[in-house]
């Protein structure tokens, strides 16, 4: 299965739980679930090392159970989407927290943010070089600030007011994005280096969609940008309605894929505005943004979106995307590639 996960499968669970559980339906219960990626790009079998696939697999299952479990104890679509982003950022695989790319100057500049469908309440900070998990700043942001966006020195005085863990910004470093640094350095075309999925920074930025026994739907992204960026590049990640949007009158999304794109074209928004204001599905809605209109103007990436009814879409227009999602009782589902 690929790109979307309709009510069909979810329609097919309540009928067997209703059948082995002596009558209790789900959808009184609350239909709940989560989805999550860890990028999008060139991602093929050849060119992904079977360890490290393993050891990506491993850790998208940590994530989605991180936030699974919270959602399946009641739990709200806020907290979940944070407690997945959060595994995802401490991990040195993924292009977020821990594993963040390097700038032009060889240090590392966070972004997150995250929005919750309840009250269209939002955090996000960015360009921040010391705080461990943006996401759980952002989440101070909303909650402990009267505002929604914070950038650079303010942010860090801000996290250590609110007492966010602070970290030197080298223990961002990873051999491994470093090598991507030199390599897009030498890179002849400069302008290229604004194309997140191109010279080997293929992958990396983390998201979770989610929705709660209550209903309630919540969205949440981070990332450390893109390599070599420079004067203070900031991409669609930490951009509410570009790389993030939550709104329970339709859905919740996060995306990925080259930011400046994502930003012009309010992608995050405009699947959830699609909803609202068409008679349509959130399957078409999120293809038809990813699929043909960012695909028209070379946008890259892809995006994971949830509907309040438990529909999930999850397309990308690269070869790969990290992805999974996880719906009630159901066991989880983690995908790489286009094809499986
Ligand atoms: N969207 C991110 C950015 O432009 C990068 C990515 O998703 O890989 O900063």
């Amino acid at each position: 299965m690929n790109t979307l996960i309709g009510r069909g499968i979810w329609a097919g669970l309540t009928a067997l739980a209703l059948a082995l559980s002596s009558g209790v339906s789900m959808a009184a219960e609350g239909i709940y679930g989560l989805a999550i990626h860890g990028g999008a790009g060139t991602l093929t079998r050849e060119n992904l090392p079977a360890e490290t696939e393993a050891a990506i697999r491993e850790t998208l299952n940590d994530a989605l159970y991180a936030g699974h479990r919270l959602l399946a104890g009641g739990g709200d679509s806020l907290s979940a989407v944070i407690a997945a982003v959060t595994v995802l950022e401490d991990s040195p695989l993924f292009n977020a927290g821990k594993g963040a790319v390097y700038t032009w100057e060889a240090t590392h500049e966070l972004d997150a943010s995250l929005m919750d469908g309840r009250d269209l309440s939002a955090g996000a900070v960015a360009s921040v070089r010391n705080v461990r998990n943006p996401i759980r700043l952002a989440r101070r942001v909303m909650e402990d600030s009267p505002h929604v966006m914070l950038v650079g020195e303010g942010a860090e005085l801000f996290a250590r007011e609110v007492g966010e863990e602070l970290v030197e910004n080298s223990w961002f470093d990873t051999d491994f994005r470093l090598q991507q640094l030199h390599k897009a350095k030498q890179a002849a075309d400069p302008s290229a280096m604004l194309n997140p999925l191109e010279l080997g920074n293929k992958f990396g930025t983390v998201g979770a969609v989610a929705l709660d026994k209550n209903g309630n739907l919540a969205a949440a992204t981070s990332t450390g940008g893109t390599t070599a960026k420079r004067w203070g590049r900031v991409g669609d990640s930490p951009i509410i309605g570009a790389g993030t949007y939550a709104d329970n009158n339709s859905c919740a999304v996060s995306a990925t894929g080259h930011g400046e794109h994502f930003i012009r074209h309010a992608v995050a928004h405009d699947i959830c505005a699609r909803l609202a204001y068409q008679d349509t599905s959130l399957v078409a809605a999120a293809e038809y943004v990813i699929m043909e209109k960012l695909a028209a103007v070379g946008g890259e990436g892809g995006v994971i979106s949830i509907d309040r009814e438990g529909n999930i879409a999850l397309p990308f227009n690269t070869e790969g995307m990290y992805r999974g999602y996880r719906l009630g009782a159901a066991s989880p589902v983690v995908l790489i590639f286009k094809e499986e």
